[in-house]
């Protein structure tokens, strides 16, 4: 592993030294919560590049979750464009059929 700084977590106006990295954890940062600007993610390294991360927050992890997501929607959007082609299709076939001939039609499922 090469030699690193390391990261500040925390630091602003208020607090301009914040937090140094505990090298026992998960570096990456997190914002929001009760803190005043971003801190450390308090569980363990030991995933990802060089281990700096927790399993949650590996980059790899997440890389390869959001390509399987991106298939899922790709497959939903192709399925509900082929069901809306299929209804397009299906009035432009029932367009012809006379009013008085509609009656005699029956959806087999509903
Ligand atoms: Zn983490």
């Amino acid at each position: 592993m090469s030699k690193r700084e390391l990261e500040v977590y925390g630091a602003w106006a208020g607090n301009p030294k914040g937090r140094i990295e505990d090298e026992t954890c998960c570096i990456k940062d997190i914002w929001g919560g009760y803190s005043a600007g971003s801190y450390q993610c308090s569980r363990k390294r030991g995933h990802g590049p060089d281990g700096l991360y927790c399993k949650q927050h590996d980059p790899e992890r997440i890389a390869k979750e959001d390509k399987v997501k991106n298939e899922i929607r790709r497959k939903q959007y192709k399925q509900a464009e082929e069901k809306h082609h299929r209804t397009r299709i299906a009035l432009e076939l029932i367009e012809g059929i006379p009013t008085e001939e509609l009656s005699s039609y029956r959806l087999v499922r509903k």
